[in-house]
Parts: C-alpha cells; structure tokens; sequence
C-alpha cells in the first residue's frame, strides 16, 4: 500500500490544473511585460488569472500580487515591520512567520506571543490582552497547518478593535484555508492573506499575497517593478494559470471535498480506534475536517513515521513540515500539551481524492503499527 496522508505538506497537481497550464509553459511561453502580440497574449492570460483568483477569494485584481508561494508572501508581508514595533503573534504560526518573527525581533521589533491557545484555538480574550498598547500588527493563521484549528477572525479582530479603538494592521497566514473552507479578503477586513496553490491541487513555486489598497509594504527586492513595484521579475504565467484553475476546481467543488473528507475522517478514526490509548489534539469539530493531530502516549513519532513509511503511509510528525526536523513543534506547548508527550504526535492529513477503503486499511495499519511499538506490555 502506498497513501498519502500528508496533505498538509502538499498535494498533487490535478492532471485538469496541468492541462490548462501546459500551453502556456510549451507553446505561448512569451514574457508577459512584452509589448509585441505574443507578450500581450501572455499578459491577458496573466491578469485574467489573477482576476479569477480576485474573484474566488472576495479581492480586487490589483490586490493580488504572485509570489513564489506562502514563505515569499509572508516575508514580503512582514517586511514592513519597523524597529520598536509592537506586533501580537502566537507559536501557533508555520515557520515562514516565525522566523521573521524573530528576525524583526533581532532588528529591535517587540514580539508579544500568545502564550496558550487550547487546541490551537485563540481566545479572543487572551488576543486582546496580549498587548499592554495598540500593537502595529498582528498576525494571525487563519487554518493550523499542524492542528487544523479555525480561528473566528472577526471575533478576534472584534476584540481588539473594542480594547483599542481600532483594529490596525493585520496579516493573515490562510495557506491551509484557501481551497478547503470559504475565504473572503474584504469581508474578513485584513491588510494581508498569503496562500501558496500547491496545498489546494495547484502547482508548487507558486502563492500569492493579497495587499488590501492602501496598504503599503516595502518590495523584498527590486528590479523591473512588476506587479505595480511590489514583485518585480518576470511572472510564471503557467503557475499563476495553474493556480487560478485550482482555486477554482477547489471552490466549486468545496462542500463534496468537505464531505468526502468527513467520511474519511470516520473511517480513519474507526481504523485507529482499537491502538488506545490516543487523543486528538486539535478541536474535535469546527476546525479543518481533514486534519488530524493525534498524541499515541508512549510511542516516539520519529520510530512511528519510519515503520509507516515502510508499509507506505507517508504522514509526519507533529513538528515543522519545512526541513524534515525532528524537534518538536512550539505549537505543542501553546496547545498545553505536556513535554512528555510531544515527542509522541503525528499529525495525520487527508485528501478528498483518497479511496476510503484504502484510508480505513491506513487506519487499520496505523493501529498495528502503534501497538507493536508500545510492545507487549502496554
Ligand atoms: N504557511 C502555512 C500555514 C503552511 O502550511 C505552509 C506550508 N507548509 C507555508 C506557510 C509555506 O508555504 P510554501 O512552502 O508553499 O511557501
């Protein structure tokens, strides 16, 4: 058997998402910044992608800017941060935050960090208090990569516009949102949204930040000032067509892959069921159906992924999905998960396109694995 189980990381490009960018990486390759017919072509596929992406995601088309993926897209949108900011952040964040977190902080930026979020879930309360003054920026992520925790944006936005007056900058991460659950810029009144298309079937190397108009970010580089100065290189026409034919299959067919993966969800579940003792360490319902952090007491996860990876279960541990590390994920201790047990989370993310008969036996496998690693006595 071989399944993978670890959509969060990525997932693949659906055949229909590369035959709708082929002819534009193949036969009309031209630079869209050309003037002569073959680069107008290139452009209009271009800002007709970038229209569809406005369109699927309540944007304007000058407000999204392709990026190389969500890592570029958070870095350019926290390039603003200026010495003696203060910015509200949490532990919860995917790495691309985090680190620039700490590179402002270097820099002479004050990072305010949630110190607790139960199942990954901030407490608009706990958000508010988080900052003695009106911070600069906070920064928020929309969907958990690691726990699947939705956060109520408006609530917490809610609550500190009331502490302060005014709810200020905001960044939001919505890499692991965009194509699984509804997601609308304006209404959700942010700065900025990053995504990245190969987490919803698109292509990997390419995202995009959404800037609301009027928001000014300073460019991560210079050069031919594409994109209105705000990315300049040359832009990969065939990724930003892969990603706007992505979105779009993910939109449209939202509510089935939602169905689809509550019932693998049960049917994981069900297999895993008799390898107790195990708890779900993400919310139990509300957050993203497909994912599944799970804590086996008494079992490392690094000896756990290797003997899954052997029956071909790829899944990964409950640490960061980026450089393969081993080190247990900050996010397991804002979730309140004590130290003994973080070396023992797998985080299990499922597709709408996987064969539930495959996923119940995955389940099943992971069951028998468990047990044999706990070892007789357990
Ligand atoms: N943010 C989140 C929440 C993510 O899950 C990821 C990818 N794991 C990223 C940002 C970075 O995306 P990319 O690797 O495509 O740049």
């Amino acid at each position: 058997m071989a399944i993978h189980l670890d959509h969060n990381a990525t997932t693949p490009c659906l055949p229909e998402v590369w035959d709708a960018m082929r002819p534009w990486a193949v036969e009309a390759w031209a630079n869209p910044a050309s003037t002569h017919g073959a680069g107008r072509a290139a452009r209009r596929a271009l800002e007709d992608s970038r229209e569809e992406i406005a369109s699927l995601l309540g944007a304007w088309p000058d407000e999204v800017v392709f990026t190389s993926g969500a890592t570029e897209a958070n870095a350019m949108a926290l390039a603003g941060i200026r010495p003696g900011d203060l910015v509200a952040a949490s532990d919860l964040e995917h790495p691309s935050i985090r680190e620039n977190m700490t590179l402002a902080e270097s820099r002479g930026a004050r990072v305010n960090r949630l110190p607790r979020a139960d199942r990954g879930i901030i407490n608009p309360r706990d958000w508010a208090a988080l900052c003695p003054e009106a911070p600069n920026l906070q920064v928020a992520t929309l969907a958990g990569h690691e726990t699947g925790a939705v956060q109520d944006m408006a609530a917490l936005i809610d609550a500190t516009r009331r502490r302060f007056g005014d709810a200020g900058a905001w960044h939001i991460d919505a890499t692991q949102a965009v194509g699984k659950i509804p997601v609308d810029f304006h209404r959700l009144e942010v700065s900025t949204l990053s995504f990245s298309a190969h987490k919803f079937f698109g292509p990997k190397g390419v995202g995009a930040l959404l800037v609301r108009r009027g928001v000014s970010l300073p460019p991560l580089f210079v050069g031919g000032g594409q994109q209105r100065g705000r990315r300049s290189g040359t832009e990969a026409v065939y990724l930003a067509v892969g990603m706007a034919k992505a979105l779009r299959m993910a939109v449209d067919g939202m509510v089935d892959r939602q169905i689809a993966c509550t019932q693998l969800r049960e049917g994981f579940l069900a297999g895993i069921a008799p390898c107790k003792p195990w708890e779900i360490l993400g919310p139990l319902a509300g957050g993203l159906n497909h994912v599944l952090l799970i804590a086996f007491s008494g079992v490392r996860s690094d000896m756990a992924l290797m003997a899954l990876d052997l029956e071909g279960i790829s899944c990964s541990a409950g640490a960061a999905c980026s450089s393969g590390s081993s080190l247990p994920s900050p996010a397991l201790a804002l979730i309140g998960l004590p130290e003994e047990h973080r070396k023992s989370v797998i985080r299990f993310s499922l597709g709408p396109f996987l064969n539930p008969d495959e996923v119940s036996m995955a389940g099943s496998a992971v069951a028998k694995i468990i047990a044999r690693l706990r070892g007789p006595h357990a």
